[in-house]
């Protein structure tokens, strides 16, 4: 094998969109995958491209991704199901009304396009189909979903074209360092020279940092996913809710894409060709009574496939897209936090930024690892983990 440049570690959106940013720019790219593509969180996920709801830090970052998406097709050559109808924040109690209210106040000071809608007619003038107990929602007009499996595969086909290697169903066990240099990575079939490693390795980041001192502190919930049969167009905008207690959207081929808030993750999973969680029958269940809440025509649907997907959540819920300032040539994504589908067109540039050296073409001091280390005791925790 010719020593690649530079390997990637994980072939999920963020592994697969950075191989294809390093691969125009005339790199030679690894891409090593336990899995497949899209296996784990970019598979699970409900694919909403969303800017409302977003961390101040975050925000710059979402809003240049939403710049990028409309032309992500042309791009790379394969259609990534973009579509822009805007995002509803529900707010379904008087106490919801005022964290809508302050939510549109505050993102609007940010310079986002966010309406109050103040009532149900308001509401449904957006969505016909939300149920007529919800009281209020915020509704970012450019927000929007795309289709994940889509998208991962445009993007690792464009890489490909442009010479990126993908190494599927393999393993990364270590990464090699010498004199605080990356020297190269083993895995479970090769050894691969070379100088740069970025880790994008999801939940598991940790077994690749952790011997290098370098652990992401990581809590790792669950989200109970369920998916319908195709039923007639009834949703255009991404729903969320005030306390993220549920998402939803509807697919463009017209299946109903459903999650629950994120739950405390019973620690298993199947490992096969593709890593497996079941949810619970409890939260199976949670899940339709609260999304059919909202939206009850969901009832009436058939459920074609339920799933769970596992959050990599960090603990202010921001991720870390960072070059390990301990290891030359050391390259660190994770910690997305049940958000990092919708950023990843940009995730993917600045990745290449700092793969490469350049200065980083957005502010990523906020997504530094050490500002854990730095933090407050008892300072402020993730208060919401908003997926979708
Ligand atoms: C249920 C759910 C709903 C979500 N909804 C949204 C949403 O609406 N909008 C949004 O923006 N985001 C959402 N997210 C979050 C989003 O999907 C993720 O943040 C994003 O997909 C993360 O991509 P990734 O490439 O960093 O990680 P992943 O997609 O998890 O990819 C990591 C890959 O690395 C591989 N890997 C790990 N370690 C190794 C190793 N040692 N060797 C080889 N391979 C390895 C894994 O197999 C995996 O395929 C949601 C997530 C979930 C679970």
């Amino acid at each position: 094998m010719t020593t690649p440049d530079i390997v990637i570690v994980g072939g999920g959106i963020n592994g697969c969109a950075t191989a294809y940013q390093l691969a125009r720019d005339g790199h030679r790219v690894v891409v090593v995958e336990r899995y497949a593509p899209a296996a784990m969180a970019s598979g699970w996920t409900l694919a909403g491209v969303r800017q409302s709801g977003r961390d101040p830090a975050e925000l710059p970052l979402a809003r240049a991704a939403v710049e990028l998406w409309p032309s992500l097709s042309d791009e790379l050559g394969a259609e990534t199901g973009y579509t822009r109808d805007g995002n509803l924040r529900l707010a379904r109690t008087e106490d919801e009304v005022d964290v809508i209210r302050r939510l549109v106040d505050d993102q609007r000071d940010a310079g986002l396009e966010l309406t109050f809608l103040e009532t149900n007619d308001d509401i449904r003038a957006v969505a016909p189909a939300i149920a007529p107990t919800v009281l209020s929602a915020s509704f970012c007009p450019t927000d929007g979903h795309a289709d994940p499996l889509a998208t991962v595969e445009a993007y690792k086909a464009a890489a490909e074209r442009l010479g990126a290697v993908f190494r599927l169903g393999e393993s990364v066990r270590s990464i090699d360092v010498k004199n605080d240099r990356v020297a190269g990575v083993v895995t479970d079939r090769v050894r691969i020279d070379c100088g740069v490693c970025v880790v994008a390795g999801g939940v598991h980041a940790n077994d690749l940092l952790t011997p290098l001192a370098l652990t992401v502190p990581l809590r790792i919930p669950m989200v109970t996913v369920l998916q319908t049969d195709r039923v007639p167009p009834l949703l255009k905008p991404v729903l969320g809710a005030a306390n993220a207690d549920f998402a939803a959207r509807q697919q463009l081929d017209g299946r109903l894409r459903v999650t629950s808030g994120a739950t405390d993750w019973h620690g298993a999973m199947e490992d096969g060709p593709l890593p497996v969680v079941n949810p619970s029958v409890d939260s199976v269940a949670a899940t339709i009574e609260t999304v059919a809440a909202a939206l009850p025509v969901f009832r009436e649907a058939r459920v074609a496939r339920i799933w769970a997907g596992l959050l990599d959540l960090t603990p202010d819920a921001l991720p870390v897209i960072e070059r390990a300032p301990e290891i030359d040539g050391l390259v660190i994504a994770t910690g997305f936090s049940g958000h990092g589908f919708g950023i990843a067109p940009m995730t993917s540039l600045l990745l290449r930024d700092l793969v490469v050296g350049d200065t980083p073409r957005l502010a990523v001091d906020a997504f530094r690892r050490s500002r854990f280390a730095e933090a407050e005791p008892g300072g402020p925790a993730a208060s919401l983990t908003l997926h979708g």
